[in-house]
């Protein structure tokens, strides 16, 4: 059987941090396992779903490099639903309730009131047919409660957190449908889970009581159980996710100069024990992929990690693979010269600019103008065919006794207008002999 994981987002908004963390760790297992993923939209609330949501998910995970196996979505599978939902309600596994939000809420009251669990107490099952009509002619409309089995034990083995068990019977009986006919996410999200032949449910701890009353879902529909991991949910570096880094998308990162290699390399390794490293290639993170490394302890996502892993990441990157970023004109040699010095990859216009000009220096001692001076002639006489820094300074070393700070500070300040920066062995043959020598004469 093909592993199979499905990444399921309700298109009612922007991709955050914990759903892109979803959707990588279920492609992670899926490549590790030679296995296939879903995505699934899980678009059942009409009212809340928008096209807009459903392609940016997909340009999203285009962006994380996340390729999906094929599309489905819920809302072309309501016939399914309907068909799959009255065999239940004939087996009377699923059944009609007609309590309102307000008689619920002061029946959970009550019970919290006497110290008891809120779970809810089945009026409706205990309802005559009589019962029903008589409701139904006040013009009430039932909703739909999934009958949890109370003597059937709950459990299952989850590939992050071990053995799980729940008594049925401290569960309210799940909601299913709701009285204007539409669907809540639990049931067909298991009905999809059957018939796409999902074999790994691989979501956040937040679906744990969720998974308890799917596991009856999936045996009352006559399936086989898919294996189950619960990953840990993310917090900030000091306790729970903050609301804006808990919003964070594709688009945030972008604009911060983040690269997705950065947010995969980072996210892949949250909250295992494996180090988070600045890894371009994704092949060791799904090698090196296994839920045994998941902790069960919440994940803390640091921003300033994940800019401190995007700088070692933009090192790395090719030029071919940055190229389109990159300012018009700035070719290999350009970027392999300025990328040791980026935070960003757009960071590299600032370089550039330095590199083709114009650049303000700032005004130097005497001493020095007179020693630019000279570099400016010397700077005429070297050959600039190969190792023109290495030329440059060390015929000024010889004529003027100058070394170390004395010797490359001028030159780099006459040079680029700046203190620090790429290596003038790289850069210098950049900006070329004409430039360079204009430049010294000017800060002389
Ligand atoms: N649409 C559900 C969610 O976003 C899917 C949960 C699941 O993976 O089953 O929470």
């Amino acid at each position: 059987m093909t592993v199979t994981t499905r990444f399921a987002p309700s298109p009612t908004g922007r991709l955050h941090l914990g759903n892109l963390r979803a959707a990588l760790i279920n492609w992670l297992f899926a490549k590790a396992n030679g296995g296939r993923l879903l995505l699934r939209i899980d678009d059942t609330d009409a009212a809340r779903s928008e096209e807009r949501f459903v392609e940016a998910i997909r340009a999203d995970l285009a962006w994380l490099g996340i390729d999906v196996a094929g599309e489905e979505r819920q809302s072309a599978r309501f016939d399914r639903y309907e068909a799959r939902f009255a065999e239940l309600v004939a087996a009377g596994r699923v059944y009609p309730a007609y309590e309102t939000p307000e008689e619920l809420e002061l029946r959970r009251k009550v019970l919290l009131g006497r110290g008891l669990p809120p779970v809810y107490e089945r009026a409706a099952l205990a309802l005559s047919q009589a019962d029903r009509a008589r409701l139904e002619a006040e013009g009430r409309r039932p909703h739909w409660r999934f009958r949890l089995d109370h003597d059937a034990p709950i459990g299952w083995h989850d590939l992050v957190r071990g053995e799980q068990r729940f008594e049925a019977a401290r569960l309210s009986d799940p909601v299913v449908r709701r009285a204007d006919g539409s669907w809540l996410y639990l049931l067909p999200s298991v009905i999809d889970d059957i018939d796409m032949g999902v074999t790994t449910v691989i979501r956040g701890e937040d679906h744990v009581s969720n998974t308890a009353t799917q596991i009856q879902m999936f045996a009352s529909l006559g399936a086989g159980l898919p294996e189950f991991a619960h990953v840990a949910l993310l917090t900030g570096a000091e306790g729970k996710l903050s609301k804006r880094l808990g919003a964070t998308g594709v688009d945030e990162f972008r604009a911060m100069g983040i690269e997705p290699e950065a947010v995969v390399a980072m996210l892949a390794r949250l909250g295992t024990s494996d180090p988070v490293e600045p890894l371009v290639d994704r092949a060791p993170l799904i090698a090196g992929f296994d839920f045994a490394r998941f902790g069960r302890a919440p994940a803390r996502f640091d921003e300033a990690e994940l800019h401190a892993l995007n700088a070692r990441i933009v090192h790395q990157l090719d030029w071919a693979r940055v190229q389109a970023q990159l300012p018009e004109g700035m070719d290999r040699a350009g970027w392999e010269a300025i990328r040791a010095n980026l935070s960003t990859v757009a960071e590299a216009a600032d370089w550039w600019q330095v590199v083709t000009g114009p650049i303000t220096v700032p005004a130097l001692s005497d001493e020095d103008r007179a020693f630019v001076a000279e570099a400016a002639a010397v700077a005429e006489s070297i050959d600039w065919a190969e190792a023109s820094w290495a030329a440059l300074t060390g015929a000024l070393k010889q004529a003027t006794g100058r070394k170390g700070r004395a010797l490359f500070l001028p030159l780099r300040l006459a040079l680029t207008g700046r203190e620090h920066g790429p290596d003038m062995a790289a850069l210098l043959p950049l900006i070329g002999r004409d430039a360079a020598i204009l430049r010294l004469r000017a800060a002389a």
